[in-house]
């Protein structure tokens, strides 16, 4: 039985993207696969991303670190950017986990389950997860990395991303014995004062650009498509889906296609959304339900069958998103499990 909806992972453009960030950044790239590598499957994406020479992985909480553990065996360093959350101790030393410590408790509760290789993470300015730079401990055994992260890392004109570059480097100093870790994916292109020792993309992996719109250097990696289910003509006057969210001003040809909120797409795509059907941009109308997107193919060309494409090589994820009132990064982690995985390359 062939998938209706599907996400369609290329392996070998999430390979070019991980050499492209260490061309464009001249230090080793440290993947950040968290949330199931944001929805493309950390498994599959971790193993291809090792293969291209990749020797540490980020992952948010310590569930994702013990079953990627499982699946790439013992050689790659992985750290848990929840640090040592009360509880996980046991777990993130069974599976040889490094949890990036970020406030005194974390650090207290690493030492008194043993110790062993973490991360200090220091909050310079995001006040999201971290120590201030005026608390953070003396150096420690076990120290192997320090890190913070940019808040404003999409806006290169930001004044901000200078503040925290400094704030980073001048706490870093006191952890000479530390790999220094800085830059997101938008960090990455912020100028060689932003790479410090490694760095840790995400999105631009995965083929969001790194201020939120296309990137040329960068390949698109993920897919989403759904079949056509239905072709219907609707006369003027007619209205089009749930609450009569489209009114037909002319005649109009529609394509209902399999895919809705329950694969992912959000309901805020109406009205500005739009799918990419053989050469042609349809405009979505009305309503987003559960199951079906009516698109509008008066001016394409459309058969049964056919599949149209909501994200992918010819309508960029950032496009999509911004269409939908979104960003790359909740588009690719909404697509629901009901959505077949293909994977190429
Ligand atoms: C998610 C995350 C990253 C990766 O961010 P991108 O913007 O996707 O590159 C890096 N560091 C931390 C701390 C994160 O939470």
């Amino acid at each position: 039985m062939t998938a209706l909806a599907t996400l369609t992972v290329d392996l070998n453009a999430l390979a070019h993207n991980f050499h492209a960030l260490k061309a464009a950044t001249g230090v080793p790239v440290h993947p950040v696969v968290k949330a199931d590598s944001y929805g493309l499957g950390a498994v599959a994406c971790a193993r291809r991303l090792l293969a291209e020479g990749a020797d540490t992985l980020f992952v948010a909480r310590a569930a994702e670190g013990v079953t990627l553990r499982e699946a790439v065996g013992p050689a790659p360093v992985i750290y848990v950017l929840d640090g040592c959350v009360r509880g996980t101790a046991t777990a993130l030393t069974q599976a040889d986990l490094r949890p990036i410590l970020n406030h005194a408790d974390q650090l207290s509760d690493w030492q008194a389950a043993g110790g062993g290789p973490c991360g200090l993470q220091i909050d310079t300015g995001m006040n999201r997860l971290g120590f201030r730079p005026e608390d953070a401990p003396e150096p420690f055994e076990g120290l192997a990395l320090v890190m913070s992260h940019l808040a404003c890392a999409d806006d290169p004109a930001q004044p901000m991303n200078a503040r925290q570059r400094d704030a980073f480097a001048a706490v870093a100093a006191r952890y000479p014995g530390a790999l220094r870790s800085f830059a997101n994916s938008g960090g990455c292109f912020l100028g060689p004062d932003y790479a410090f020792d490694a760095v840790r993309p995400g999105i631009c992996l995965y083929g969001g650009g790194p201020e939120g719109r296309p990137d040329a250097r960068l390949k698109p990696v993920a897919t989403l498509t759904a079949q056509i289910l239905q072709i219907r003509d609707v006369p003027a006057g007619e209205s089009v889906g749930y609450s009569r969210g489209y009114v037909a001003a002319t005649p109009r040809r529609i394509a209902l296609c399999a895919s809705g909120y329950a694969d992912g797409v959000a309901r805020s795509n109406s009205p500005l959304g739009a799918v990419w059907l053989n050469g042609t941009l349809c405009p979505l109308l009305g309503r987003v339900s559960m199951d079906v997107i009516a698109i509008d193919v008066t001016e394409a060309e459309a058969t049964l069958g056919d599949t149209a494409e909501l994200f992918g090589p010819n309508r960029s994820l950032d496009d999509a998103a911004t269409a939908a009132g979104t960003i790359a990064y909740e588009l690719l982690t909404s697509v629901t499990a009901r959505v077949a995985r293909r994977y190429v390359g």
